[in-house]
């Protein structure tokens, strides 16, 4: 029949959808022409309450790069300068206080100076911060980690990005495999080979179920490029299509993306992943840098119920302070023990951050308390949510675990292409309105809020609040 004949619609419902799409398009257009005023606005707020911070930046700019230690801290128009911060606080150079949501990337589900963790750093300045041989905490951190992940053999490093290198190093000797594969828009730090289509622009990335490797700096070498493949997040079919010909030595990926807001896997996506990588022999590698113990006590891992060949961790589980960790079955790490795959590093299980490490595992985030916060982001998530629907906005809320995030679309993104097709200029807006009012969020609009152990509910609630106050103006 012809394709008009098969609509099942009255001319006076196809009418009204009509008008809607229209009222919808109109809808954004306003949205946009709002943002864009309330950004101008705020900008000219921003410039006037933080005039220490940009002389602060004025005159770093002329020793560092950016102004900066490392690029992710710089962000437009130009970053906060802190001072100080103490539980869910931060307070920068002008005295602005500010609620943190973004608890250093994610790296503080203790809260800043956290008093437990902060009495085992205190006990252990007065012990030594550097012994190059072992101390006892060494083994008392690793069996922490073994009991939270189920995996037995564990490592430290000094942060993510030499978590996931040692990882991948692990499984290229496993597997005498040289190439690696990751997905498009995941980030696993700042070497080389995983430096690949991070955040590639689309006009390079090529087609969405097959894209290109991208280099996301100059400097890395054509052939460490080459041997890093790219995939769609949640498109196992895709997996399986480049782990065929037989030379992949892992697949490494966060169960959950955490670099493009949050990113949860498709019902059973992860499982075949297990599956398939188990078929072609190419270990799998959780990236849980992010995820690690602001999940649930068990991590990621442990809420999806997916055993990967290794795991990577860093930032929560130090309460602050630099360290990471790499851990996997015994037959992976035994090429350690055997002396095949040497892993080193001067400050790895430095007695400082293993202080740390372990008052953060055994005393802070408990598993009751790792429930008790989560249940709190709980709250919080409501509360964003209601706001929204209540607006009718073109947006959402996604939590995991104790993060969560608003993204700018209306349906929930699956990859990252999805996630390119969000309204930035939304996202920017919210941002720099918050930051006006004391919330804290992360800067590069692709990252997620975190209740840390240290938010109290009001703490947590005052996102919600100051996020009423934008969308009022937006939808005035
Ligand atoms: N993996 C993931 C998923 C991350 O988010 C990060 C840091 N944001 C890293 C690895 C690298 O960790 P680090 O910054 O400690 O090197």
């Amino acid at each position: 029949p012809p394709r008009r004949l098969q609509c099942r619609l009255t001319t006076t419902e196809l009418l009204e959808l009509i008008t809607m799409s229209a009222m919808d398009s109109t809808l954004r257009t306003a949205l946009a022409e709002k943002a864009k005023e309330i950004t101008k606005r705020e900008l000219a707020t921003y410039a006037e309450r933080t005039a220490s911070s940009q002389r602060a930046n004025a005159r770093a700019r002329k020793v560092l790069p950016l102004g900066v230690p490392s690029s992710f801290q710089a962000y437009d128009p130009y970053p906060i300068v802190v001072r100080s911060a103490h539980g869910p606080n931060m307070t920068d150079v002008d005295g602005n206080v500010y609620t943190d949501y973004d608890m250093g990337f994610g790296a503080l589900f203790a809260g800043h100076q956290n008093p437990l963790v902060r009495a085992a750093i205190d006990t252990q300045l007065g012990e030594g911060t550097l012994f190059v041989t072992p101390c006892e905490s060494n083994a008392d951190v690793a069996e922490m980690l073994a009991a939270r992940y189920g995996l037995p053999m564990w490592r430290f490093t000094n942060s993510g990005t030499e978590a996931t290198m040692d990882a991948i190093r692990v499984a290229r000797a496993a597997t005498g495999r040289d190439k690696i594969v990751k997905v498009e828009g995941g980030y696993h730090g700042h070497h080389d080979e995983v430096m690949v289509s991070m955040k590639p622009s689309l006009d390079l990335a090529g087609p969405a179920d097959a894209p290109f490797s991208i280099p996301a700096s100059a400097g890395i070498s054509k052939k460490v490029l080459s041997d890093t493949i790219v995939i769609p997040y949640n498109d196992a079919r895709a997996l399986e299509r480049v782990l065929k010909s037989g030379d992949v030595a892992c697949f490494i990926v966060e169960p959950i993306m955490e670099n493009i807001g949050i990113c949860l896997p498709d019902e059973g996506y992860l499982q075949e992943v297990r599956e398939i990588t188990e078929h072609y022999g190419t270990l799998l590698i959780f990236d849980e840098v992010k995820t690690g113990i602001t999940a649930g006590w068990g991590g990621a891992t442990g809420v999806v119920g997916v055993t990967p060949d290794l795991v990577a961790l860093a930032k929560s589980i130090g309460g602050g302070l630099p360290i990471g960790a790499f851990g996997g079955k015994q037959e992976y790490m035994d090429l350690i023990t055997s002396g095949k795959v040497i892993h080193l590093g001067t400050y790895n299980g430095n007695p400082l951050c293993m202080a740390a490490a372990k008052a953060v595992l055994s005393q802070v985030c408990t598993p009751e308390v790792t429930t008790e916060v989560i249940a709190r982001n709980g709250l919080l998530v409501n509360a964003v949510s209601e706001i929204i629907h209540d607006a009718s906005l073109p947006a959402h809320v996604v939590q995991f675990g104790a993060k969560g995030c608003v993204t700018w679309a209306e349906k929930q993104i699956r990859n990252y292409r999805d996630y390119k097709a969000s309204d930035f200029d939304l996202a920017f807006a919210q941002w720099i309105h918050g930051i006006n009012r004391g919330v804290m969020l992360p800067p590069g609009l692709d990252e997620q809020w975190l209740i840390s152990v240290m938010h109290t509910d009001a703490d947590a609630l005052h996102y919600a609040d100051v996020f009423e106050t934008f969308v009022q103006e937006l939808t005035a």
